[in-house]
C-alpha cells in the first residue's frame, strides 16, 4: 500500500510513521490519533488516485486541513491521514463579477487578504483563520462572527470539486450563482466533517467590501442586562453585521487587554457596517439601543485590534485554569437569556467556573467549564456538566453544534438532537456515498 502511495504523490509526500503533529487537532482534550502515514497530493487528481487506492486496500482516510479544529474530526483513528496543504492553489480570480475559485488547501486568511485587495470580502471569519483552509471551513461549514449579517460558510459556495468513493473525482455546482438542476449534492458536502469525501476546490462567491464599519462595545453590570440589551438591538431592527456576548465570568478569566476603556461585567460587542452615511447611521442606533442599562457604552476606534483581542478569548480562558471543556451550542434566540443564567449554575453543581462568551446574536455560545487539566475530577465533572447543558440545549429546541460540528467528540450525538428517521436517512446518505465506510470513521454519525 505505501509503495502505491509513493508512486502516486512521491516519496517526499507519504510520511510514515505520520509525524505528531497531524495526529491532533485544536481540540486540546489530550486526544492524539494514530495513522499508518501521512500522504500529501499535490493536485485533485493525484487525490483521486490516492482515495482510489485506499478504496481498493480498505484503508481508512481521515482528511485534514489546517488542524484547527475543536472537535477532532481530523484526529485520525487508524488508516491514513490525506493533508490538502499541497492544493493551495488560487485557479482564477473575477472580481468584476465577485468570484474565486480555490484549492482546498488555501488558508481562510490568504483568502481574505486577496479578495480585500480587490475591494471586496469573503465574509465567514472563523478565529483561527491565518490556519484554517478553506477545505475545512466547507467541510465545518465554519462560521464566525459576522455569521450573523452575512450567514455561514455554505451561502458562500457556488461549487465544489470533490474526490468520492471509490475514488471519482466529480464537480457540483461551479462558476453559476445558481444551480437547481441536481439534488442539493453540495448542500450534503458542505459541513459533512470529511465522512462523505475529500473536497479539494471550490467556487466561492464574494461581495463587495463594506465601505465603512464601526464597532460599539457595551459593559453591563450583571449578564442579564447584556443580554436585555442584545434583545434591544434585535427587536430595534438593526442590521448589526456582528452581536458577541463575553458574560461577566467569560470577562473576568478571559478579557485582559480589551483595546478600550472598560468596567467590570458582562461585554457586548456590536458591529455596524455599509456605505459611509449608512453605517455611521447603524452604529448610532446601536449605540442608543445599548445605553440602557449599560455602565458603560462607547465606540471603538481600533477595530483590527477588537477582533484580534477576540480572537484571543478562547485561549485566555483555557489558560486561566489550565484547561476548559468549550462547546458550542445553538438557543433559540429569545432562551439566549436563559440559557447565559444556566450556564454558571450547571457549573457550580459540578464544583467548576461556568461561562458562555459567542456569537449571542446568531443565539450561538460557546458554553464553557474552567478545569485544571491535572485534576482528573474536574475533568469528569466537566464532562457531566456538559451533558448537563446538552440536555438543556435540546430541551429548549437547540443544537448541540452551530459551528464546530460533531467530530469524534461529540460523534453519536445526534440520535439525542433528532429522532431515528431522520438519522436513519443521514446513515442511508452515508452508505450510499461511501459504501465501505472508509472516509474519516467515527467521526460525525
Ligand atoms: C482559536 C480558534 C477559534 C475558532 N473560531 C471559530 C469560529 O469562530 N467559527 C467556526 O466555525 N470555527 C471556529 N474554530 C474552529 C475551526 O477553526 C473551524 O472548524 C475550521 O473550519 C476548521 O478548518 P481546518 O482547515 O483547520 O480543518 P481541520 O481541523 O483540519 O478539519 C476539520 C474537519 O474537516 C475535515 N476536512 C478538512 N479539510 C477537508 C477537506 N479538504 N475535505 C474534506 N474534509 C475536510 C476534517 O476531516 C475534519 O473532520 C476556531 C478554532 C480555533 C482554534
Amino acid at each position: 500500500m505505501l509503495d502505491e502511495l509513493i508512486r502516486t504523490v512521491g516519496l517526499d509526500h507519504v510520511v510514515s510513521p505520520a509525524p505528531a503533529d497531524y495526529l491532533t487537532d485544536a481540540t486540546a482534550r489530550g486526544m492524539r490519533g494514530s495513522a499508518l502515514a501521512v500522504v500529501r497530493p499535490a493536485d485533485a487528481a493525484e487525490a483521486a488516485r490516492v482515495v482510489a487506492a485506499c478504496y481498493r486496500n480498505d484503508i481508512a482516510i481521515t482528511p485534514r486541513g489546517g488542524g484547527s479544529g475543536v472537535a477532532g474530526g481530523a484526529v485520525p483513528d487508524g488508516g491514513i491521514v490525506v493533508s490538502l496543504e499541497r492544493l493551495n492553489r488560487i485557479r482564477s480570480f473575477d472580481p468584476l463579477v465577485w468570484r474565486i475559485q480555490v484549492e482546498a488547501g488555501v488558508t481562510t486568511g490568504r483568502l481574505h487578504q486577496l479578495a480585500r485587495g480587490s475591494g471586496l470580502m469573503f465574509p465567514p471569519d472563523p478565529g483561527a483563520s491565518e490556519q484554517s483552509q478553506i477545505g475545512g471551513n466547507l467541510a465545518t461549514n465554519a462560521g464566525g462572527p459576522h455569521a450573523f449579517r452575512y450567514g455561514v460558510t455554505r451561502r458562500w459556495v457556488t461549487g465544489i470539486e470533490a474526490v468520492i468513493a471509490p475514488g471519482e473525482l466529480i464537480t457540483v455546482g461551479g462558476p453559476v450563482r445558481k444551480d437547481v438542476a441536481g439534488y442539493d449534492l453540495l448542500g450534503l458536502l458542505v459541513g459533512s466533517e470529511g465522512t462523505l469525501g475529500l473536497i479539494t476546490a471550490a467556487w466561492l462567491r464574494l461581495v463587495p467590501a463594506p465601505e465603512a464599519v464601526h464597532v460599539a462595545a457595551g459593559v453591563y453590570p450583571t449578564d442579564a442586562a447584556a443580554c436585555a440589551a442584545i434583545e434591544r438591538i434585535l427587536g430595534s431592527g438593526i442590521e448589526a453585521a456582528a452581536i458577541e456576548l463575553l458574560d461577566a465570568a467569560a470577562m473576568r478569566f478571559g478579557g485582559g487587554g480589551f483595546p478600550a476603556e472598560t468596567a467590570d461585567g458582562a461585554l457586548v460587542l456590536a458591529e455596524a457596517d455599509g456605505g459611509t452615511l449608512e453605517a455611521a447611521a447603524r452604529r448610532d442606533a446601536l449605540l442608543e439601543a445599548m445605553a440602557e442599562g449599560a455602565a458603560a457604552v462607547q465606540q471603538v476606534d481600533d477595530r483590527e485590534a477588537v477582533w484580534r483581542w477576540r480572537d484571543g478569548v478562547s485561549s485566555r480562558l483555557a489558560a486561566a485554569h489550565g484547561a476548559k471543556l468549550s462547546e458550542d451550542i445553538v438557543v433559540p434566540l429569545d432562551r439566549l437569556a436563559e440559557m447565559v443564567a444556566a450556564v454558571p449554575r450547571i457549573g457550580e453543581r459540578h464544583g467548576l467556573t461556568g461561562l458562555s462568551f459567542g456569537h449571542a446574536g446568531d443565539g450561538n455560545l460557546h458554553s464553557s467549564f474552567l478545569l485544571d487539566p491535572a485534576d482528573p475530577a474536574q475533568f469528569a465533572a466537566a464532562q457531566a456538566a456538559v451533558q448537563e447543558l446538552f440536555d438543556l440545549t435540546l430541551e429548549m429546541d437547540g443544537s448541540i453544534s452551530g459551528e464546530h460540528g460533531l467530530g469524534s467528540v461529540k460523534a453519536g450525538y445526534l440520535e439525542r438532537q433528532w429522532g431515528p428517521a431522520a438519522v436513519g436517512a443521514h446513515r442511508a446518505i452515508k452508505q450510499a456515498l461511501d459504501p465501505k465506510g472508509l472516509f474519516n470513521p467515527g467521526k460525525k454519525l
